[in-house]
């Protein structure tokens, strides 16, 4: 059965201070769901004190928001996934759409930060997802296929066992606007049907396929219940410890 994950992308928020007092407020939540996992996205300042904190907590990992394309050597302010596994971090966000807006992150240098990541045992969580422009022509499903496309399709089926897939349309990242749950469950069953295709069946099952875009503890339940919906990537509502717990407690 795959993974139900309530990950949390605090993006570039919070103080030291502030994320101490989150990450102990977050520590005495309980995952009931023996299949459920929580996952916290933090600033690379603050890894060691997460994985510290939650060190003996069951289901609860943590990750970076980024990571170099490069092994090592001379990229002055870049992080390298043999870096992350040394500090005992387990995940890492690849290809969100505020690095490849911001970033201007393609989906050569996406495949490139995913191998970096298998290579030394970080586990990639691959985020997808169109524009509104995108969606107004209703071009999402090509826009999204081409993006897992040329960003996984160069690996083997094994790598994509258990793989970590965040659907996130830009026009719904902090924007306060969702998608349906209707419109959810149509990417996501669209993107199970992709890696079918090209994988087979028991690998696209395999994969859990998160939706990410102003997911917060009232619509949490409703998107999740859907049947291709694994749970959520969460940004504004996982800075608040009570919002969060509720979309913890509504994965199924
Ligand atoms: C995100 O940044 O991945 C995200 C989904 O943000 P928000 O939940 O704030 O829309």
């Amino acid at each position: 059965m795959r993974k139900q994950i309530a990950a949390a992308n605090w993006k570039m928020n919070l103080l030291y201070y502030e994320a101490k007092d989150l990450l102990n407020k977050l520590k005495e939540f309980k995952v009931e769901n023996e299949n459920a996992e929580v996952i916290l996205g933090v600033p690379f300042p603050y890894l060691l004190l997460a994985n510290e904190i939650i060190k003996n907590k069951n289901s609860f990992y943590v990750a970076a928001q980024n990571c170099s394309n490069h092994s090592s050597g001379a990229y002055t302010g870049e992080v390298s996934t043999a870096m992350l596994n040394s500090c005992g971090i387990n995940y890492v966000i690849i290809g969100h759409s505020e690095r490849r807006e911001l970033y201007c992150e393609d989906n050569k240098v996406i495949a490139e930060k995913i191998d970096a990541a298998l290579t030394n045992n970080v586990r990639p969580i691959f985020c997808c997802g169109e524009p509104l422009s995108v969606r107004q022509k209703n071009e999402e499903n090509q826009y999204v296929e081409k993006q897992l496309s040329e960003g996984l399709f160069h690996l083997p089926a094994e790598k994509l066992q258990n793989f970590i897939i965040a659907y996130e349309p830009i026009w719904a990242i902090g924007t306060g606007k969702t998608a349906s749950a209707v419109e959810a469950q149509s990417m996501h069953a669209y993107i199970r049907n992709v890696m079918a295709k090209k994988y087979g069946v028991g690998v696209a099952d395999s994969i859990s396929i998160l939706y990410g875009g102003s997911v917060k503890g009232a619509n949490a339940k409703e998107i999740f219940g859907q049947k291709d919906v694994d749970g959520g990537l969460v940004g504004g509502a996982s800075l608040n410890a009570s919002e969060f717990e509720m979309i913890i407690h509504s994965l199924k």
